[in-house]
Order: C-alpha cells, then structure tokens, then sequence
C-alpha cells in the first residue's frame, strides 16, 4: 500500500476506512482500475497547454455510476460551472476535503453529513453533457486536500489517499 502523503502523517490524521468512491463497478480485465489522468503536472488535455497542475486524478469509470464518498464528512459545497467542473460536490472531513466532478447527478445539499454508505451522486463526464462541464469523455475527476499549517487546503494526490489498491467486486461496496 502506498504511504500516506507526509501531511498526513505529520499532523497524526488517520483515515478511518477510506474506501473507492464507488459501488459495484469493476474496472477493465484484471479488475484494476484505470487512472486515465494523474495528479501533478500535465498537458491540458483540451487546451494542449504544458504544465498546468492538475489538482486531482482522473478515473476512467463511465456515466451513471454510483459515487459514495471515500469517508464519512460533512458536504461543504454543490456547484455547477459548465465551463471547467460541472456540476460537483466538495466535502469537508477532519482536516482535509475530498471533491467528486463533472457530475451527472447530485444527490447531496450543503450541510448534510454523508458517509461511503451513502450514495452521493452519479458519475458523468461525457462530452457536452449536462453536468461535464470541459471534460471530454465519461471519467471521474476525483481531488483530495490536506490542511496546511495555517488551516488552508494543499492539494495532494488522491491516490495513496484512498488506498490505491486492485478494485475488486468484494473491494466495492
Ligand atoms: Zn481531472
């Protein structure tokens, strides 16, 4: 298992049962998932623009599949921007936040506490869809922030997060 980001470590904070943030869905062949974009630097896959930081990972699931979140917390935000993000939700947990975007469906309000036994919403990502935003194909863009020393988000990357491991139907809740 990967480690945790140092942030992590270095505050004390442990995940209590972080799980994938979805159900029932099986990746390709050998029951991996694909990480179609990781965090960190890249090429814009729309803009071709070298280096822009990608603040997330992307995660080639398809449209309608069921998102829980990776450990229980409290909905901070639901936007829709068509112009980057779509439709999203942004939950806060015990000093770092997960987000879920370009969203098909969001079943979540502001305030309401949620947990991986709750369905949150529904995938999407299919270009020009309503809910995409600019992405242009189906995929879950998944980001994950840790507090820094003064309280703000510092993006890390999701994947030793949630405990990257091979997605398996008994992984899946
Ligand atoms: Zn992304």
């Amino acid at each position: 298992m990967p480690e945790l980001p140092r942030r992590f470590q270095s505050r004390g904070l442990e995940l209590v049962s972080p799980i994938w943030p979805w159900s029932g869905y099986v990746g390709q062949g050998d029951g991996t998932l694909r990480v179609s974009s990781p965090w960190g630097e890249r090429t814009h896959p729309v803009t071709g623009a070298k280096k822009r930081f990608h603040n997330g990972c992307d995660l080639a699931i398809p449209v309608g599949v069921e998102l829980r979140p990776v450990a229980v917390g409290r909905v901070q935000k639901v936007w829709d921007d068509d112009d980057i993000n779509g439709h999203a939700i942004r939950i806060e947990h015990v000093e770092w936040w997960s987000s879920y975007v370009h969203l098909s469906r969001v079943d979540v309000h502001v305030g309401q506490t949620v947990s991986p036994s709750m369905v949150i919403g529904l995938s999407g990502g299919a270009k020009g869809a309503v809910g995409s935003g600019r992405s242009t194909g189906p995929h879950l863009h998944l980001s994950v922030w840790v507090a820094d020393d003064n309280g703000r988000p510092e993006t890390v990357d999701p994947v030793p997060v949630i405990d990257w491991r091979p997605l398996t139907l008994t992984g899946a809740v």
